[in-house]
């Protein structure tokens, strides 16, 4: 038998880390991409912000998207009174990560307003794809709420009334949090994500004309949104998606009182743990028409598509994983 002649210590340095990088500046194939596909006039203006959001992903968004997932969001269903309020608490650091994406890069609101990140006009999509791209390579989950708000701005700038327009479209396009309102779009219900025409959500309209929807959504991301946007069969309508409405629900109605749903509980999820899912029952919630109310499918089928970021945010996971896996600070060993 032989006798170590050293002693075993636990491994030290065995993980390679990529905090401190510069998400932007380390990624030379992707400069040059920014640099081929934008205008050099965009590029310019967008540089900057790419170096500096490349660094934000490096280190602070990377902390913080660590801490956010060990302090996932709470319900609070009731206020001290036992009044239904359907808030959702949410952690100091997803807070903070929700400044930096909404706020500081305006990332839901540059393709809808002028001026965000020095733009003179609405930033074009490809600025917001690269940012994305670099955001997503520390925090994917929050990336939900920015595309789904952003996909609600542009649905309802297409679809919405002149009344729901001037509502809503300065709090769902501001980049100031406290003016900001989250959107969403639940469609998803018990019966099967993939098959929206199934369901089973009614909408009946009031003696006064308003609208009211009755009905369970069963995958409602962004549950602390202030609007959403979700699909109803109004009384009488066609089965399958032809006879689907799209409908706008305010969590609070115009004179402040809380609508009629509610966040049955929170999913406990494998991923995007820090971004709240949850369960939601319409029990007569007050409900606008959106576009026309046989279109509500097709409306949100072409409005997902132009709006949507899954491919950037996509390859953003992938870079992380390559750049973390190869142990390079350049990835590229
Ligand atoms: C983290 C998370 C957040 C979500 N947030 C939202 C949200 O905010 N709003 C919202 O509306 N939805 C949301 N969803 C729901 C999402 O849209 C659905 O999960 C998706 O549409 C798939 O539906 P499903 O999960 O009911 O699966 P199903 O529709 O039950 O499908 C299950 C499986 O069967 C397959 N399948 C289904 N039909 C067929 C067929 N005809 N032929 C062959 N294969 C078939 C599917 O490909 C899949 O593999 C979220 C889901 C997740 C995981």
């Amino acid at each position: 038998m032989t006798t170590p002649s050293a002693p075993i210590l636990p491994a030290q340095d065995a993980m390679p880390t990529t905090r401190g990088l510069n998400f932007y500046l380390e990624d030379r194939s992707f400069q040059l991409l920014c640099q081929s596909v934008m205008d050099p006039e965009v590029f310019e203006r967008a540089r900057p912000h790419l170096t500096a959001l490349g660094e934000i992903a490096g280190s602070e968004l990377d902390a913080l998207a660590a801490e956010a997932d060990r302090n996932p969001p709470v319900l609070r269903p009731f206020d001290a009174q036992g009044r239904r309020v359907d808030e959702v608490v949410k952690h100091p650091s997803y807070r903070r990560m929700e400044e930096i994406v909404f706020g500081r890069f305006g990332l839901a609101a540059m393709a809808h307003r002028p001026g965000v990140l020095g733009f003179p006009d609405r930033a074009p999509q490809v600025v917001k794809y690269a940012l994305s791209y670099l955001f997503a390579q520390s925090e994917f989950g929050l990336l939900c709420p920015v595309n789904m708000t952003d996909s609600c701005a542009r649905m309802l700038g297409a679809f919405g009334s002149e009344e729901l327009k001037a509502r809503y479209l300065p709090h769902l396009t501001a980049t100031d949090l406290a003016a900001l309102w989250q959107g969403t779009q639940w469609m998803t219900e018990r019966t099967g994500g993939s098959d929206v025409g199934a369901s089973t959500t009614v909408a009946r309209r009031d003696a006064d004309g308003q609208w009211r929807l009755w009905g369970d959504k069963w995958f409602t991301s962004v549950a602390n949104a202030e609007l959403a946007l979700t699909l109803a069969r109004p009384d009488g309508a066609p089965e399958g998606t032809r006879g689907l409405a799209m409908f706008l629900v305010p969590k609070h109605l115009p004179d402040g009182s809380k609508n009629n749903w509610t966040i049955n509980r929170l999913k406990d999820k494998l991923g995007s743990r820090s971004m709240a899912t949850g369960e939601v029952t319409y029990a007569g919630a007050a409900a606008w028409v959106v576009g026309d109310l046989g279109s509500g499918f097709k409306q949100t089928r072409g409005c997902r598509t132009r709006c949507g970021r899954p491919g950037s945010c996509g390859a953003g996971c992938s870079r992380r994983s390559s750049t973390r896996g190869s142990g390079s600070p350049s990835g590229t060993r």
